[in-house]
């Protein structure tokens, strides 16, 4: 049965994700959704009163906080680097006279209701709740992470006894004794990352720190309990150097509301320049706002977010919300205050601890939501790429390649942290992952570094650093080729494409990896050329620099070219690119027999692997790979990239190989759907696109792939679905020298409404079926100097003037 937002959930404040009830089951997807950062530090939307068990995990995470620990696994260690869930600020519960602290279980709600608030960035909730003895106790409560400061968060707590009066104690704590254990497919490895150094309290607040025992990563949190009306003097509970709390007994009246607000400061030796954490939060607690004050600054500064990354839908309530949460995830794991912090794009943000935190290729999907709004915030997590170029260097010289080779996944140091064995849940074995040689991601940070520029023309930052990073990808890129006198074209071996399915092909058992993935093939063909580009680009002093820096010789770039335009790209006589060397000879899967058989199949690889088989064996992709190149750029830019190969790029030859391709993917990545849905889209299927993009903005919302989501949202899809409304639906596409409208609304859609940023000029804009209007608003120049074309038609802008124009 297809999932649906439930009739008891339906929608009826876009702005909200709503839940009716408290789901022992659906707690850790919700945790994840309602989740509340702000680009520093952030926290599961956990019940405050719950600690980690199999239905609730109030994991914490900061950007950048990494630590790397053993386990032994059949006699050897196996190092892995996680994503460090750290203390819980947000412990918080009550008992009724000497009975148990409430902990949050079907059986003890009577009713409940929970709101995240997108708009405002604030997570509230409101239950009753009956203990053993009948006594009904009403809480209702709110929190949030603030987006003014990004130090502070508050929560407020309010009891009111319904149907009783007593002695009422509430707790209110700072929990360090935690672990890694939000995913249980790594429960059997190591998962004990911090190391309690202190808690105690001074004057009226508590602290605590602890350390990450591997990366030295000291954190200091303060935190302040009062009691609306009334001057209270909590006792100081400890647990050891591990957990602190305040408790305080008040003698509740009945119907009478009490109204706690807790106040907590975190600062971290990772993201703040202090070796002093527990001293700065406490001052930083002490002089902090009254919770009403600091929620309001908090409030503002996503009102000012959300002026520029708001996309108005008008007509399809599901849509807009959907887009709203995915936009809202986003800028909580990336936010103005990440751009000063050394911190990357986690694949699944700072709601879980699936892949580890770790940061993948999927910045790809996600760079041009930031490039087209804030590319401040893109030109930070660019940083994070350029400051670990170095290691990049070490990378590719270990592996014998020149230039600079990222990791697969990366954490803290820029190494590669991608695992070397892998825990199949239907076997139970632990299998090989040979993921790591999926070389494509540095192809795919050239690509986010050399869009920044054009979206930006922030040449200062490409001569200092993006100009850096893609020759020295580029120079990796020349050195994993060889050149085959047979064909002589260039080729690649040992290594695999987005689809992680193939690892190896078995014409070449003893090479790991696959010869000619096209995608990499292509990608190298447009860096090289892309490189050779930005040393025109640079000013002559400047690329003089840069290329005696690196080392490169005329001869290099001249070489650069050759290979630009004889990269090796196979094809079968219909047209059909092979997704690699020796495709066209696997076998066929019966998909409709596993179909039947499984409820799932997603996860193909797995089911094989449990049956004994190889996915390496048979035509069938986990996602998008021979199709990946056809989302990324627009169709002139591949018929230029085709061409630059010798190749011919039609429309018809697009759909040929979707028509192929979709018939043999799994979609085991969410990143797929997104890819198959834009193509959809250009190919002119509209409603085939439409159900694909429903699929998209599912994804995290009902957690369509079971069970993924509670481990982390999915930022690459989620930015993703945003970048399909922009591109596909208002037909918005940025090009070097021109800004084009193509709009195609969704049947459902009436009108969209929206802000871009393009090289320095900001547009707000609305699109509907019948119009467009844009206007042109803060910019240097009183014209625009690139003609807008809507539908080929080409427009002049001019400066502060809204321009209607008829579709
Ligand atoms: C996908 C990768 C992706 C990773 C992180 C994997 O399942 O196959 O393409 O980078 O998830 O999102």
């Amino acid at each position: 049965m297809k999932k649906s937002l439930s009739s008891r959930n339906k929608i009826s404040d876009p702005w909200k994700l709503t839940y009716h009830n408290f789901s022992e089951k659906e707690e850790g997807l919700r945790e994840t959704l309602c989740a509340l950062g702000n680009g520093v530090f952030s926290s599961r939307g956990a019940a405050p009163e719950s600690s980690a068990d199999d239905i609730h995990y109030p994991g914490t995470y900061l950007a950048g906080g990494f630590n790397k620990i053993p386990t032994r696994i059949s006699g050897k260690n196996i190092y892995n680097e996680d994503l460090v869930n750290f203390p819980n600020w947000l412990c918080f519960s009550f008992r009724i006279g000497k009975n148990d602290w409430f902990y949050p279980a079907e059986k003890n709600i009577i009713s409940f209701k929970q709101v995240m608030d997108f708009k405002k960035g604030v997570l509230s909730r409101v239950l009753r709740v009956k203990d053993a003895e009948g006594r009904i106790t009403k809480i209702q409560g709110e929190r949030f992470v603030s987006m003014a400061d990004e130090h502070i968060a508050g929560l407020r707590y309010v009891i009111t006894p319904e149907n009783y009066s007593g002695s009422v104690t509430v707790r209110s704590g700072l929990d360090g004794g935690v672990l890694n254990y939000g995913v249980k497919r790594y429960r059997d490895l190591e998962s004990q990352h911090l190391v309690p150094q202190s808690v105690g309290a001074d004057g009226p607040s508590i602290y605590l720190t602890s350390k990450t025992s591997q990366s030295a990563i000291v954190v200091g949190y303060a935190a302040i309990l009062s009691l609306e009306g009334k001057k209270i003097v909590p006792r100081v509970v400890r647990d050891g150097k591990k957990a602190v709390c305040h408790e305080c007994s008040v003698k509740m009246m009945q119907k009478q509301s009490y109204v706690f607000t807790k106040m907590v400061s975190m600062y971290s030796t990772q993201n703040d320049s202090t070796r002093q954490p527990r001293m700065v939060a406490l001052q930083s607690v002490k002089s902090a706002h009254s919770y009403t004050v600091a929620r309001s600054a908090h409030i503002k500064a996503w009102r000012d977010i959300w002026k520029k990354y708001d996309i108005v839908i008008e007509g399809d309530v599901f849509s807009q919300l959907a887009i709203r949460l995915h936009t809202y995830h986003l800028l909580q794991t990336a936010s103005p205050h990440t751009t000063t912090r050394d911190a990357g794009m986690p694949a699944r943000g700072l709601t879980g601890e699936a892949y580890r935190g770790h940061i993948f290729w999927d910045d790809l999907f996600i760079m041009p939501f930031f490039d087209m709004r804030s590319p401040d915030i893109t030109k930070g997590l660019l940083r994070y790429r350029s400051s670990r170029l170095g290691e990049a260097r070490k990378y590719a010289k270990r592996n014998g390649y020149k230039g600079s080779m990222y990791p697969w996944q990366s954490g803290s140091k820029g190494v590669e942290e991608t695992q070397v064995i892998h825990l199949n849940p239907l076997s139970g074995k632990w299998d090989p992952d040979f993921s790591c040689i999926q070389r494509h991601v540095s192809f795919s940070i050239a690509y986010n570094f050399w869009n920044y520029w054009w979206h930006t023309r922030d040449d200062q930052f490409l001569i200092e650093e993006g100009a850096e990073a893609i020759l020295s990808v580029a120079h990796f890129a020349s050195s994993l080729v060889f050149f085959n006198k047979k064909d002589k074209k260039y080729h690649s071996k040992g290594l695999m494409g987005p689809d992680e399915f193939h690892e190896m092909n078995s014409n070449y058992p003893k090479e790991h990896g696959l010869r000619n993935n096209a995608y990499t093939n292509f990608l190298i063909s447009w860096v090289l050329n892309r490189a050779l580009e930005v040393v025109d680009i640079l000013p002559e002093a400047d690329s003089q620099r840069l290329l005696k820096l690196l080392m490169l010789t005329e001869k290099d770039l001249a070489t650069w070219a050759t290979i630009a335009s004889s990269m090796k790209v196979l094809t079968n006589k219909e047209g059909i690119i092979s997704q690699f060397e020796g495709y066209f000879g696997l076998r066929e899967l019966d998909w409709a027999a596993y179909r039947k058989k499984y409820d799932n199949i997603h996860r193909m690889d797995r089911i094989l692997k449990a049956e004994g088989k190889t996915p390496d064996s048979y035509k069938v992709a986990k996602q998008a790979d021979a199709l990946q190149l056809f989302y990324l750029f627009p169709l002139d830019e591949i018929k230029e990239l085709f061409g630059s190969l010798g190749l011919k790029f039609t429309k018809s030859l697009l759909k040929k190989n979707y028509d192929y391709y979709v018939k043999r993917t799994s979609h085991g990545s969410t990143l797929s759907k997104v890819v198959h849905c834009y193509i959809a889209h250009v190919l002119g299927r509209e409603n085939e696109a439409w159900d694909w993009y429903q699929e998209v903005l599912r994804s995290d919302v009902l957690d369509t792939q079971g069970g993924t989501t509670r481990e982390g949202i999915h930022t690459g899809v989620m930015a993703s679905s945003v970048m399909i409304a922009l591109r596909a639906f208002a037909g918005l596409e940025l090009h070097r020298d021109c800004i084009t409208f193509t709009p195609k609304l969704p049947n459902k859609w009436k009108k969209m409404k929206f802000f871009f940023t393009f090289q320095g000029t900001d547009f707000d804009c609305e699109v509907s079926k019948k119009r467009i209007c844009i206007k042109m608003k803060g910019s240097k120049n009183k014209v625009y100097p690139f003609p807008i074309i809507v539908n080929k038609r080409s427009y002049l802008l001019a400066m502060g003037t809204t321009h209607s124009i008829g579709l």
